[in-house]
């Protein structure tokens, strides 16, 4: 070997050495810039929090036509209740005086397509899009009573639906969802599809698989299929309890039943802390993902506003019982409990402004 081909093969360990050296060092400043932006994020978020909620679910109606096997809807009857156009007005009023920001409707415990008013609803929030983010969660087999025009302006509206997928062929559907409904949700999500390339809408669509066996969902000719069409925001196999009223045997085989225990927590959640749940009533509860039965009311927007209420003692209890250690029944077992300090410790959520988006859809 002569001296040069000795020279070439050291110059290039060297080479290979440095890149090494520079590409750890870049990895431990994006660390530091990780930890510092995102101590700032957290803070600048708790700012926001003094005055107001991060965004607002509006539960319009109170029922879903499907009885999901992980889902309270299949086992407790609530008396149907509809939110009256005065108060839906009032509420969206108050909101937007206050700087708007994320509002979802019914995204938690109903179906907003069995709303007989959500069209007219629409039509108001459409005037009232440069201050707020529409999203809502639906399991999309409501969509084939509206025409053309009608889920245009639908798909028009909102910013962000995320599609509770309950299954990709009709069996899994049923055993999921408690209907027969793939065939249905499988043309829907196709007219959407449709419609959305047609006319330039934009619009983010995110699917949510709920399955029993995510190998055999991965696998799926009509997963991959959807999935050119729109996002994946989470596939998922396991289901909480909600304080006990779901049972492993409610679940098909491989789905598992999720046990948790809160109790240890000493940082609030996310879940209260964010988003300001309002029933069709106009009430408001301390956490709209899980008092399916309004037994924590901490408000009413028939006499208060937005803000008032938000900064109620009533209120401020709930929101900071974690870290009082006065946990409520419903938070002790609770799998969708969220740390703040996780939640809000984000890079991504350094310059966060209320208007561009629910926050955990940022980044
Ligand atoms: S679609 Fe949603 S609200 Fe309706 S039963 Fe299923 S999980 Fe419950
Ligand atoms: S722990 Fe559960 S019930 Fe309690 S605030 Fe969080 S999400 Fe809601």
């Amino acid at each position: 070997m002569n001296i040069l081909t000795v020279f070439k093969k050291m110059a290039k360990k060297l080479i290979v050495y440095m890149l090494k050296i520079i590409l750890k060092c870049r990895r431990i400043v994006d660390k530091i810039q990780d930890v510092i932006l995102g101590g700032a994020a957290y803070n600048h978020i708790l700012k926001i929090l003094e005055n107001r909620p991060l965004d607002i679910n509006l539960e319009v109606t109170n029922s879903c036509p499907q009885k999901c096997c992980f889902c309270c809807n299949k086992k407790i009857k609530r008396k149907g209740e509809i939110m009256k156009m005065d108060l839906f007005r009032k509420i969206c009023d108050d909101y937007y005086m206050m700087g708007g920001g994320g509002l979802a409707l019914s995204s938690m415990q109903s179906d907003m397509f069995t709303d007989p008013y959500l069209i007219e609803r629409l039509e108001y929030l459409k005037l009232k899009k440069d201050k707020f983010f529409l999203y809502t969660t639906n399991p999309m087999i409501g969509i084939n009573k509206y025409d053309d025009e009608k889920l245009k302006l639908i798909l028009e509206t909102f910013n962000y639906i995320s599609v509770s997928v309950l299954g990709l062929n009709k069996q899994d559907f049923l055993d999921m969802s408690g209907i027969d409904g793939f065939n249905l949700f499988y043309d829907n999500m196709i007219r959407i599809k449709n419609m959305i390339n047609e006319h330039n809408i934009k619009i983010k669509i995110a699917l949510n698989f709920r399955t029993y066996d995510k190998n055999q969902l991965v696998n799926d000719k009509i997963y991959k299929e959807l999935l050119e069409y729109f996002n994946l925001e989470g596939i998922f196999d396991s289901y909480f309890s909600w304080t006990g009223t779901i049972n492993q045997k409610d679940l098909p085989t491989g789905a598992k039943l999720i046990t948790k225990n809160n109790l240890n927590e000493t940082e609030n959640c996310a879940a209260s802390m964010s988003t300001l749940s309002i029933t069709p009533a106009g009430k408001v509860i301390g956490c709209g993902c899980i008092d399916w039965n309004n037994r924590h009311i901490v408000g009413d927007l028939n006499n208060n506003t937005i803000c008032e209420i938000w900064n109620s003692d009533n209120y401020k209890r709930f929101r900071n019982s974690f870290i009082q250690k006065n946990i409520p029944h419903i938070c002790k077992e609770c799998a969708l409990y969220a740390n703040i300090k996780n939640a809000y410790s984000r890079k991504a959520l350094v310059n966060y402004k209320v208007t561009d988006g629910i926050y955990w859809t940022i980044g």
